[in-house]
Order: C-alpha cells, then sequence, then structure tokens
C-alpha cells in the first residue's frame, strides 16, 4: 500500500462534468489498493472573479488582505466539498479538510503566506479511517487562528508540502497538460514534453514565466527532496519527472524556454553617479512593496548615468509616484520615463553552466528574426532578454528552433 498525494488544478475541477472525473481517478487510486490525500484548486476562473468582485465592493482602496484572505479561501473551500460529494456518491467514502483544518500553519503575511508547520494528524487519522482525504489547496492558517493563502498557484505549494508533512511515497500534479514542456504548448505548438526535469531548472522556469508550476512550490520541493511527476487529469499518459539533477542531465544545454508577459521598464536618466542614488531608488521601490526584475546601470559620463529596471506591469503606478516623490534628490538633472508593454523570454538549462555560446545562439536567432533586445540578463542556467510584448511569441517559436527543442 502505499500513501500518494494527488493535486488538481482549477481547469481540472473547473465544472460538475469534470469533478466527477476526478473523482473517479481518485477513487481508483485508492481502490488500487493506495491511501489518498487529493488537494484540489478553486474551479477555473473562481479565484479571478473573487479578485474581480473585491475591487468592485472596495474601489477607494486595495481591499484589507486579511479580508481578501478570508474571501479566497472559499474558492478551494467550494471545490473540496463538491469533490468528497463526487466520491461519496460514486460509493466512496471521502472527507474534505480546509487548509487549517489539516493542521497547515502559516505566518501572517496574508495572501502571500509561507508555511511555518504542517501538523498533519487529522489527515493521517483519517486515512486511517479509510477515508480519502479531500484537501484545500492555496489556505492555511496563523497561530492566532486567522485564514491565510498562499500566492496565487498555490495549490501547488499545499500539495508539495503534506507531500513531505506525510512522508508520501509519489506527489502527483495533474493539470491540463501532459506535463512540462519545452515552451508554454499553447504558445509553441511544436514544443515536447520534457520527461524529466532538475528541480533548479523547474525552478528557473517557474520562476520566469513558466506558470506550470508556482515557482514556491518547486523551491520547497527542492528544500525537502520531494519528487513529484506532472500529469494530465484528462488521460493516462506519463508526465514529467520533476527531481534532483542527475550526471546526464548536464548533457542538454537548453532544458526549456519561458516567456513572462505583462512586464514594464522604468528609466531614470541623467542621475547623480555618486554612493546613495541606488539605495535611494530601490529603497523607495521597496518601500511601496513593489517587487523588481532586471536592473541595469549605464557607465557613468561626465558624473551622470543612468538607470533601468523592470517590473509586473501591474505595479507601474506604484513604482512611478514612489519614484517621482524622490526624483529632485536623485541629481539636477534627473528625469524618469517608463514603458509598459514589453514582456521576457528567458532560456533555461542547466547544460549552460559548461557549454558556452547559448548567448550568441539567442541573440542571432532574434537578429534574424528582426526582433529588437531591449535589455539582457544572465545567470549560471538563464539567459534572458526583454522584447516588444507584440514580438513575444515570435521569439518564443524563433529561439525555440535554434535550440533544437522543435518536434
Ligand atoms: P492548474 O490550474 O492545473 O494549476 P495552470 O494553468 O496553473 O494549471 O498551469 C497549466 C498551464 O501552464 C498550461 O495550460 C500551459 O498553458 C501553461 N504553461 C506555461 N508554460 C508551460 C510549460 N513549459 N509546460 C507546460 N505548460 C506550460
Ligand atoms: N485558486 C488559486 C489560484 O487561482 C490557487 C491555485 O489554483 O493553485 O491562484
Ligand atoms: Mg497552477
Amino acid at each position: 500500500m502505499a500513501l500518494i498525494v494527488q493535486k488538481y488544478g482549477g481547469t481540472s475541477v473547473g465544472n460538475p462534468e469534470r469533478i466527477r472525473n476526478c473523482a473517479r481517478r481518485i477513487l481508483e487510486t485508492q481502490r488500487a489498493g493506495n491511501q489518498v490525500v487529493a488537494v484540489v484548486s478553486a474551479m477555473s476562473g473562481v479565484t479571478d472573479n473573487l479578485i474581480k468582485l473585491a475591487k468592485e465592493v472596495s474601489p477607494e482602496r486595495d481591499p484589507i488582505e486579511r479580508e481578501m484572505d478570508v474571501l479566497l479561501a472559499t474558492g478551494e473551500q467550494t471545490t473540496i466539498a463538491l469533490t468528497a460529494m463526487a466520491i461519496n456518491a460514486l460509493g466512496g467514502k471521502a472527507v474534505s479538510l480546509t487548509g487549517a483544518q489539516a493542521g497547515i500553519s502559516t505566518d501572517r503575511v496574508h495572501t502571500k503566506a509561507r508555511i511555518v508547520n504542517i501538523t498533519p494528524d487529522a489527515v493521517k487519522k483519517m486515512l486511517d479511517e479509510g477515508n480519502i482525504v479531500m484537501l484545500a489547496g492555496f489556505q492555511g492558517e496563523t497561530a492566532s487562528g486567522e485564514i491565510t493563502t498562499l500566492g496565487r498557484g498555490g495549490s501547488d505549494l499545499t500539495a508539495i508540502a503534506m507531500a513531505a508533512a506525510i512522508k508520501a511515497d509519489l506527489c502527483q500534479i495533474y493539470t491540463d497538460v501532459d506535463g512540462v514542456y519545452t515552451c508554454d504548448p499553447r504558445v509553441v505548438k511544436t514544443a515536447q514534453k520534457i520527461p524529466e526535469i532538475s528541480y533548479e531548472e523547474m525552478l528557473e522556469m517557474a520562476s520566469s514565466g513558466s506558470k506550470v508550476m508556482q515557482s514556491r512550490s518547486v523551491e520547497f520541493a527542492n528544500k525537502f527532496g520531494v519528487r513529484f511527476e506532472v500529469r494530465n487529469s484528462m488521460n493516462h499518459n506519463p508526465g514529467t519527472i520533476v527531481k534532483e539533477e542527475t550526471p546526464g542531465m548536464e548533457s542538454v544545454v537548453v532544458r526549456g524556454v519561458s516567456l513572462e508577459r505583462n512586464q514594464a521598464k522604468v528609466t531614470i536618466d541623467d542621475v547623480a553617479d555618486r554612493p546613495g542614488i541606488s539605495a535611494a531608488i530601490f529603497g523607495a521601490i521597496a518601500t511601496a512593496n513593489v517587487i523588481i526584475d532586471m536592473i541595469v546601470q549605464n557607465v557613468s559620463y561626465e558624473n551622470i548615468t543612468d538607470i533601468s529596471f523592470t517590473l509586473s506591469a501591474t505595479d507601474l503606478a506604484k513604482a512611478e509616484s514612489a519614484l517621482k516623490a524622490i526624483l529632485p534628490t536623485l541629481g539636477d538633472e534627473a528625469t524618469l520615463r517608463t514603458q509598459s508593454g514589453i514582456a521576457k523570454l528567458s532560456v533555461v538549462g542547466i547544460g549552460m553552466r559548461s557549454h558556452s555560446g547559448v548567448a550568441a545562439t539567442m541573440f542571432k536567432a532574434l537578429a534574424d528574426a528582426k526582433i529588437n533586445i531591449q535589455m539582457i540578463s544572465t545567470s549560471e542556467i538563464k539567459t534572458a532578454v526583454i522584447v516588444e510584448e507584440s514580438e513575444i511569441e515570435n521569439a518564443a517559436r524563433v529561439v525555440h528552433t535554434a535550440f533544437g527543442l522543435d518536434a
């Protein structure tokens, strides 16, 4: 008998028929002689709709985050109850548990809480009594009993963390594609399913826009050594195994290509080139709670320089007002420019550590397609560029082809 954690994402539980499909699969897994904890997301569109409602009732200011969490947690609570009902109707025995009931304790950072501890006693007891446990994804509870959520895509984290806490034999993430592909298969039709990928590559892909896995969940899996498989809830095809790096993996230079839309760029021209200027700029940005991505500072000329950085377009207004307030302190000539409508394309692979020429191949493919590169950044296993958002899909396709990733 194996202990299995399965996770079904929003599309997989998107309507009653699909919930019944998941219920059948969960029940089959148990009837094959296993204990099953099944984590579910909110039905597709529900979380987005709750966020929209919150904004509609609170147009004057961002809704209080504590209340956002009380609201958002209802999406998953609906799905656990419905899936448990479906399993029971099919002759199985299922019990639903919220994150709090399942012993998932988090810190107090509402809407992006971190799991600090899991006490899975209730989960184990219910499994031992022969139940399937339907566990609400994306949520937990603080030490003082406040409801929290784990950031968008957070049901992945619930599944991986619970798998670690109960020492599950298997953790399966069921979604609406067959696994992790060399690029989003909805953008690059020739993308290939990757049979095995290292935690590190999966993490880089997830954090550079491949939303098939929540990046924090991959970080957690890496830290606690939780192997997991990404699979399709609509078929029985083998998926992608995400696991520790093995020797052969480095022979592939580029494992995948990620794209991230809806980015923006802020440039401060003619800032004084003296100690404390960058600290002032990024201090103001941090105080405004804005997360930034790439930073580029130009070579200084006559004690004046330019600094640019990128961020999510949704944070642009916040960043702009934070910087306007300190602009006069950055130099007599300092001016502020912003640009939205840009996107980021990244190529990722642990093979980059030992192979040269990745940047050259990527830049040549973009040049041949007449796509202009606006910014460049590199890390040990990633090379990323900023391009016009209208060109991002074409950029992904030509770069995917240039690295021999097509079918
Ligand atoms: P779920 O609701 O199951 O959590 P998500 O929508 O979060 O599913 O993630 C699945 C989607 O991720 C796919 O439909 C696909 O369009 C997208 N995606 C982006 N990059 C990739 C990739 N490299 N491989 C597979 N899917 C990807
Ligand atoms: N329902 C949440 C979201 O849409 C969590 C998840 O689906 O993983 O982000
Ligand atoms: Mg997801």
